[in-house]
């Protein structure tokens, strides 16, 4: 059997930047991906925002780690050449009652440490974004747009640049905690067992169902797998913003919302469907609770204009009832087996978070060494 010192199950954003953490700070790390290559799964499937930190409950994990990360990941993206764009976003108020709220979404957001948000007027906000209707708005200056592919491909650069070894076709199939060690067994192409000091399980939508492969690992502590589908459609028409745009939340979600790509293509979404099995197929009937929507801050947008485009899954840990959930990152502490570290429900904003995420494993991990 081969022994190595650490194993980082997914090859997504977070465990790349896991991956990465971890061979910067001189530890021998494969990482074992069940797909063809990195990134493929909700890691390509999501808005590519990186977000402010505005709506996150005050002291959550979300909350400290979406604020942390932005910081990181500007800073990674500026030394490491990756296109992204600080854009900006604005929250719009399309009624003299959504205005009443921007103030206490500010206030909430520099609770968080967003401290640079600034209420708007209507006139103020169309001096910025000619096209939009509004009462009112609230602009978030630190919100940006970034390739997330190619900051993916430099985190995988970085880890093998660092030592770092990467198995595509191996998904993790069992293993079994014993003494501090751990032992895996993977299926794939070339199958082959493995032990290893230290086990991250970054494996996204499945990390539910990877941490009840391994034998050790009290069940109780492994949380229920829910999927709430992200629907996106795409935009005919050159939408005439160059920041994001979204509506004031309303209770359950954050509205249909427009946001750019790198070349400036507009998307609106995601939505929320909660489902209870992996199709990304995107219904063209759901661009009817768009239109309306939208037209409250575009009211030219073209009929016909929105077509279908992708969907991404969140992985959630908490049922349709339940508003809101934290990040989990589990390690001995929280679930006594040595060596292991669970990381379940990264969704948004985890690809914002993914270099403050990186750090904290490390430190779960008793790693010294440089972060970002
Ligand atoms: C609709 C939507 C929009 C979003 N928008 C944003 C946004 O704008 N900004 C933001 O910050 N965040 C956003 N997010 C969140 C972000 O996309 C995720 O937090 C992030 O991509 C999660 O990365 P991951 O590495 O945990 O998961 P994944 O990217 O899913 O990677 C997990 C990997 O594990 C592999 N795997 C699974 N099981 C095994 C196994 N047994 N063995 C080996 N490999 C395995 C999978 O093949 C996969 O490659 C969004 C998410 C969604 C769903």
């Amino acid at each position: 059997m081969d022994k190595v010192e650490c194993v980082v199950i997914g090859a997504g954003v977070i465990g790349l930047a896991i991956a990465r953490r971890l061979a910067h700070a001189g530890r021998e790390v494969i990482v074992l991906e069940a797909a063809e290559g990195i990134g493929t799964v909700t890691s390509s499937r999501n808005s590519e925002v990186i977000h402010a930190g505005i709506y996150y409950k005050a002291g959550s994990l979300m909350a400290r780690f979406c604020v942390n990360g932005k910081r990181a990941l500007y800073q990674y993206c500026a030394s490491h050449g990756i296109p992204h764009k600080n854009c900006g976003k604005l929250i719009v108020a399309t009624t003299p009652k959504e205005t009443e709220k921007l103030q206490s979404i500010r206030a909430h957001a520099e609770a968080n440490g967003v401290l640079d948000m600034k209420v708007l007027s209507g006139e103020q906000a169309r001096a910025l974004e000619p096209a939009l209707n509004c009462d009112a708005a609230l602009l978030s200056p630190s919100t940006g747009i970034i390739d997330s592919h190619a900051y993916m491909l430099s985190l995988r650069g970085d880890a093998e640049a660092a030592g770092a070894a990467f198995a595509f076709h191996t998904p993790l199939v069992r293993a079994k905690a014993r003494g501090g060690k751990i032992q895996l067994e993977t299926g794939g192409d070339a199958a082959m067992t493995l032990q290893c000091d230290l086990l991250i399980n970054a494996a996204g939508l499945d990390a539910p169902a990877t941490a009840r492969q391994i034998d050790g690992m009290p069940a109780e502590k492994v949380p229920q797998a829910y999927l709430a589908k992200g629907n996106y459609f795409s935009c005919s028409a050159r939408a005439p913003f160059s920041r994001l745009i979204y509506p004031v939340p309303e209770p359950g979600g954050l509205g249909v919302h427009l946001t750019l790509d790198m070349a400036g293509q507009a998307r609106f979404g995601p939505d929320v469907e909660w489902v209870d099995h992996i199709d990304y197929a995107v219904d063209p009937a759901r661009a009817e609770r768009f239109y309306p929507a939208i037209r409250k801050y575009w009211p030219t947008l073209p009929n016909g204009a929105l077509m279908p485009s992708y969907s991404g899954m969140r992985p959630k840990i908490v049922p349709p009832a339940i508003a809101s959930q934290d990040f989990v990152i589990q390690g001995p502490r929280e679930h006594g087996v040595d060596g292991l570290i669970n990381l379940f429900g990264i969704e948004s904003p985890g690809l914002t978070s993914s270099l403050a995420i990186a750090d904290y494993v490390g430190e779960v991990a008793g790693i010294e060494g440089t972060g970002v």
